[in-house]
């Protein structure tokens, strides 16, 4: 079994705590990197921290809860893991919320709050990695998308839109980033068996499910297979890639 694709290299995880995030943090931690998960609380984040150290003791994973959204926040956190580990190889935007309400029950306030953590926690987290990553001579930033953000969805319109903006930050730093060996890509997941779908009515799963050809959703950790492969060298020509991970889903 290859237990080293990412020897020696730091990572920061946001949305670490569970779900996809979690997954990828694991992932990580088999491949031999350190890795510091982002939480929306310390003590979601220790949780975490704990269930993995559980599964083993050696890994090195650290929890910290900057609040997403503020960049002074996130750049206060991000020059504290500095600080420790003197660099940062791996940045993962992966925290996210969504939300479904029609247009009409839509308020201001549900569309601020998704775009705040979707979009701008995304810019703020990367504005204040890139820095060091550039100075350090290159990094890599993998963001999650969704498979919504290229067909949209019927209902709850801000989540789309928040996922569009995903797709247009990743093609446009990909751009701007490659000539300080920083590479930007995002994942696109469909439907994947997390708390975000598990909270879904049982119609509303069969009805999501039913155009998939795989014939079923995804699982978290083939979602973060991907975020390995685009972590390591092996995808060390790859950047502005928007990879579908969605059984081949056509909605
Ligand atoms: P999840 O709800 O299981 O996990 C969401 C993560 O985001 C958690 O770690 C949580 O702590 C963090 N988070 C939520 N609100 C936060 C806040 N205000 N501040 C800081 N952190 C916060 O969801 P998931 O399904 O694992 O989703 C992970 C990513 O995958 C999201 O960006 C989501 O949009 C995307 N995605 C999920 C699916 C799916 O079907 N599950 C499909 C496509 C895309």
């Amino acid at each position: 079994m290859i237990t080293d694709l990412l020897k020696n290299k730091i990572a920061v995880v946001t949305g670490g705590t569970r779900g996809i995030g979690f997954e990828i943090v694991k992932l990580y931690l088999q491949q031999s990197a350190k890795v510091v998960l982002f939480g929306s609380h310390q003590e979601s984040a220790n949780k975490a921290v704990d269930l993995l150290k559980s599964e083993n003791p050696d890994w090195e994973v650290t929890g910290m809860a900057p609040e997403l959204g503020n960049l002074q926040s996130v750049e206060q956190t991000i020059g504290e893991i500095i600080e420790k580990y003197g660099r940062i190889d791996i940045l993962v935007n992966n925290a996210g919320v969504s939300a479904r309400e029609s247009l009409y029950d839509y308020t201001e306030e549900a569309f601020d709050n998704i775009m705040n953590l979707n979009v701008k926690a995304l810019f703020d987290c990367t504005k204040a990695v890139a820095p060091f990553m550039r100075d350090q001579g290159g990094g890599c930033i993998i963001n999650t998308s969704s498979m919504v953000s290229l067909y949209g969805q019927p209902s709850g319109c801000g989540y789309p839109a928040s996922k569009s903006a995903v797709n247009g930050l990743t093609k446009s730093l990909a751009r701007e980033l490659g000539k300080d060996n920083i590479r930007v890509n995002a994942v696109a997941p469909g439907v994947t068996r997390t708390d975000m779908v598990a909270n879904l009515p049982e119609d509303m799963v069969a009805r999501v499910t039913a155009p998939i050809p795989l014939g079923r959703m995804g699982e978290p950790t083939e979602v973060a297979n991907v975020f390995l492969f685009l972590a390591s060298d092996l995808a060390s020509y790859i950047s502005g890639a928007i990879i579908s991970v969605d059984g081949a889903t056509l909605v």
